[in-house]
């Protein structure tokens, strides 16, 4: 007889042997760079909370406010009677902020793109997509029934050559869609989406950014990497991000045109049919806007502890590979190291995470840190002294 079950625990127990699996730790308290992380006061440096804004008062006081005059919960999705006045102002300061005709929030950056990916593009298409693209965009291109052509890693002339066989196909694409991450993750390092843009032009193809780590860091008081590159939304048709890093609460969205946030709120199913966000959450997120626009110390605190970091690393010898954001990859090799240097570092009270194989190449393991504005000169000198400590221990450098 089969046993329906019986997968569960064994795939659990092969993720466990091979140390792929996940073992959580939990933080009592905020989302904060000093943090009790189980049990042990930490520095956070694997948090994408880069401002310090999920603390920040302006976004506490908007959040209890709002659930004064709003309550808890929006009760239904957008379409429904899940659209609120606060709705409508946030994607009215959004498209404002990133200086686009329109803007429109889902309910995370995940479904954004597993949610308009597949109606952007479909039967008789082309996807072009680069090859470290995050996993929620491949999740949306795999639901799409477009084919799919993946480029070289922020190779602009791969992509031509790519854009260039497409003009060959037999029968002619209806619609090609390039699609790149702005700032990639697990390296730190930008799209050059100024050539992205321009090839897209070239070959009439849609262009569709995800700024997910490049919102509140990169551009004009941190507008992202459109404002970046000084480009518009008539060269980057689709500038999508999420509320859940910088802006530090939660929700993906898009920037662009009025007919595209039309299209979009039409035909994605993540957003017909998933309910919209509480009310606390979306006050929030306007005071978030509230605060880039007001109070420009914060990206420019990041900026200067990151450049900061990144020298003295350096100059120590670290490998930190293409990082050119605050997302700094310290790159030891093997996956065994990349553990114990984590293991060793939170000991001494500094929380990163390894980042090993198949999340990026067998001999690429790392630590990837992730600066943030709150901490202070003293407080980074002393988190590089105990990484130069720990490194030389492990003989990394
Ligand atoms: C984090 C992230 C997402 C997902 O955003 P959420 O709002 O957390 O769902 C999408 N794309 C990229 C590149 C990301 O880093």
């Amino acid at each position: 007889m089969r046993n329906p079950t019986s997968f569960l625990s064994e795939e659990y127990e092969e993720l466990v042997e091979k140390s792929l699996d996940w073992r959580l730790k939990t933080l009592y308290g905020p989302s904060e760079p000093f943090s009790n992380v189980d049990g042990r006061e930490v520095i956070v440096l694997c948090s994408n909370n880069y401002l310090g804004l999920t603390t920040h008062p302006r976004l506490k006081e908007a959040a209890l406010a709002a659930i004064e005059t709003h309550g808890v919960g929006s009760g239904a999705v957008r379409p429904i009677s899940g659209t609120m006045d606060l709705h409508m102002e946030l994607e009215e300061r959004l498209a404002k902020f990133k200086g686009s005709e329109a803007a429109l929030t889902y309910p995370t950056g995940f479904m954004v793109n597993s949610g308009l990916i597949p109606q952007l593009a479909g039967r008789g298409d082309l996807i072009v997509s680069d090859e470290l693209n995050h996993g929620s965009i491949i999740d949306g291109v795999r639901l799409t029934r477009a084919d799919r052509a993946i480029y070289k890693h922020n190779d602009t002339e791969d992509l031509a050559r790519v854009l260039d066989e497409a003009e060959n196909h037999d029968p002619e694409y209806r619609r090609i869609l390039i699609i790149t991450d702005g700032v990639f993750s697990m390296d730190g390092d930008i799209a050059p989406l100024d050539e992205v843009a321009k090839l897209g032009g070239e070959h009439g193809a849609m262009v569709y950014v995800d700024d997910a780590h490049g919102e509140g860091v990169l551009g004009k008081g941190g507008r992202g990497i459109v404002s970046h590159f000084g480009l518009d939304h008539n060269e980057v048709q689709v500038e999508m991000g999420t509320f859940s890093k910088a802006y530090g609460t939660i929700g993906g969205h898009i920037s662009g045109s009025e007919s595209l946030a039309k299209f979009a709120w039409n035909k994605s199913r993540t957003w017909l049919l998933s309910s919209s966000h509480p009310p606390p959450v979306v006050a929030a997120t306007i005071a978030a806007i509230d605060v880039l626009e007001s109070e420009p110390q914060h990206v420019e605190r990041l900026w200067r502890n990151t450049k900061r970091f990144k020298k003295a690393v350096e100059d120590l010898g670290f490998d930190t590979g293409m990082s050119q954001t605050p997302i700094i990859p310290l790159i030891v090799g093997e996956s065994s190291k990349a553990k114990r240097f984590s293991d060793l570092l939170y000991d001494e009270g500094i929380f990163v995470v390894p980042i090993v194989f198949p999340m990026v190449a067998q001999d690429r393991a790392r630590i990837r840190v992730q600066m943030n504005a709150k901490l202070s000169l003293e407080q980074l000198d002393s988190v590089i002294e105990t990484i130069e400590g720990t490194g030389k221990k492990l003989e990394i450098i």
